[in-house]
């Protein structure tokens, strides 16, 4: 159904109207009577909430709600079947282990509040419960961790980088995750396999600057953390999954939408009394997004992060000379001498080395982080402060001209450069 003029929708109680707002023009949506949330977090009565172009949502009502749509949507409807009963019942039960921890000694290990980690295939609805359940918890009081492990879209801040944050208040609808303390590890890649070793190692640096943080602030430790994780469940992404279950110590797995990796990791974890493995039913108002508008998304959070979701922020154009910059990449030089290899076998790339690159014209169009790194080999275990685009590269003057959140000089010299490119457009 198609809409282009502004619209009444009554919503029945535990219903929810699924909307998507049109590729051309935002949408707004207000709440005229009753009570209903946009994934966990409540609207306010009577107040215009602008979604830009293309997002997904839905409004969920529990006891019943008016909600009036003006603007053009590519499709809309509402649907009477959600697990949004199941979803609600398992924050429940986590806000029961958060009080349990918040009333234990601090120095005990019960102290931990839930570290919940989301788990599903592709398109199954893990970024949205992982944002209803901190919503829920935030709502409560608690300033719960979320962790987002997914390099594909992420949340937090671009593609590429894993990365954590503390949940104040519940998310924005429209502007989602708050930018205000992430803390991130650049990876450089969307997809992990372009560097598995390092995904790997990034993952665990993330985890013990939490675990650190944790031990020093019983509020955060007992909210616990909700860790979102791509939708690779075969092959490298199942072990990399297991991987993170292990680095953070997860102690709830929720799987959603596929009954053999819930079987699997039950059987696999079965052996960790201390960690539940719950099964949980995906929402039929899931959409699923090909590979081009997964390319497309992501290049929108590019852009966002340069010029703010409505084109309120002002990135500004610096030019350096190429000697200004250091640029590092992983995965470069041999992992052992030729001499140490048996006769005829090729040394093969050490995926976490380090090495420096030489600035040239393939760097057109590169997102590179910027390190908070003071030593070169300090970048792996070091997060990072911010990206760069690079806008043009001039190799007859040796001056690369690139786009930066503000003026002035970078954080710091040496920058991190992987595969991520975008084409402003
Ligand atoms: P990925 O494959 O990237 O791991 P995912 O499993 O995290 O995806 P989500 O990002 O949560 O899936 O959901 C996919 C899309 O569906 C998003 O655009 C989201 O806003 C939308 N969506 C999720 N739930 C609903 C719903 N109940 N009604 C309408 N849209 C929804």
């Amino acid at each position: 159904m198609a809409a282009t003029t502004t619209k009444q929708v009554k919503l029945e109680k535990e219903c929810e109207l699924r909307v998507e707002v049109s590729p051309d023009s935002p949408l707004r949506v207000r709440l005229l009577s009753g009570t209903a949330e946009i994934f966990g977090t409540e609207m306010p009565p009577q107040v215009w909430l602008s979604f830009p172009p293309f997002v997904k949502f839905a409004v969920f009502t529990w006891y019943g709600a008016t909600i009036e749509m003006d603007g053009a949507t590519e499709t809309y409807y509402t649907a009477d079947e959600t697990p949004m009963v199941s979803y609600v019942n398992v924050h429940a039960v986590l806000d029961a282990r958060r009080n349990r921890a918040k009333a234990s000694p601090s120095d005990s290990e019960s102290s931990q509040g839930p570290r919940v980690i989301v788990v599903g295939p592709t398109d199954s609805g893990k970024s949205t419960l992982s944002r209803m359940l901190l919503s829920w918890a935030a709502k409560q009081g608690w300033k719960p961790t979320f962790v987002d492990l997914d390099i594909g879209q992420g949340t937090i801040t671009i593609p590429g980088c894993i990365a954590a944050t503390p949940i104040e208040s519940p998310i924005d609808p429209v502007e989602g995750i708050p930018l205000e303390m992430p803390m991130v590890y650049f990876h450089g890649h969307p997809t992990p396999s372009a560097n598995a070793d390092l995904y790997k190692i990034l993952a665990r640096e993330l985890a013990k600057i939490l675990e650190r943080q944790f031990a020093g602030n019983t509020e955060s430790r007992a909210a616990g953390m909700v860790i979102n994780t791509m939708g690779w469940v075969d092959g490298l992404g199942y072990e990399l999954l297991l991987h993170a279950i292990d680095a953070f110590n997860a102690t709830v797995v929720l799987v959603l939408g596929q009954e053999k990796l819930c079987s699997m990791l039950k059987d696999v974890l079965q052996s960790k009394p201390n960690v539940d493995v719950v099964k949980l039913q995906k929402s039929g108002g899931v959409v699923s997004r090909n590979a081009k508008v997964r390319q497309r998304a992501r290049g929108h959070r590019i852009r966002e992060y340069f010029y703010g979701l409505s084109n309120d922020l002002s990135p500004h154009s610096n030019v350096a000379n190429f000697g200004d910059l250091t640029v590092y990449k992983f995965g470069g030089g041999p992992q052992a001498p030729r001499s140490a290899l048996p006769i005829g076998a090729e040394p093969a790339a050490d995926p976490i080395r380090l090495v420096q690159v030489k600035i040239d014209s393939n760097f057109l169009h590169l997102v590179l982080a910027v390190s908070f790194a003071k030593e070169p080999d300090e970048i792996i275990s070091s997060n990072v402060a911010g990206y760069i685009y690079v806008t043009e590269v001039d190799t007859q003057r040796n001056k690369i001209t690139y786009l930066a959140p503000s003026s002035g000089e970078l954080p710091s010299r040496f920058l991190i450069m992987g595969s991520l490119t975008w084409i402003e457009n």
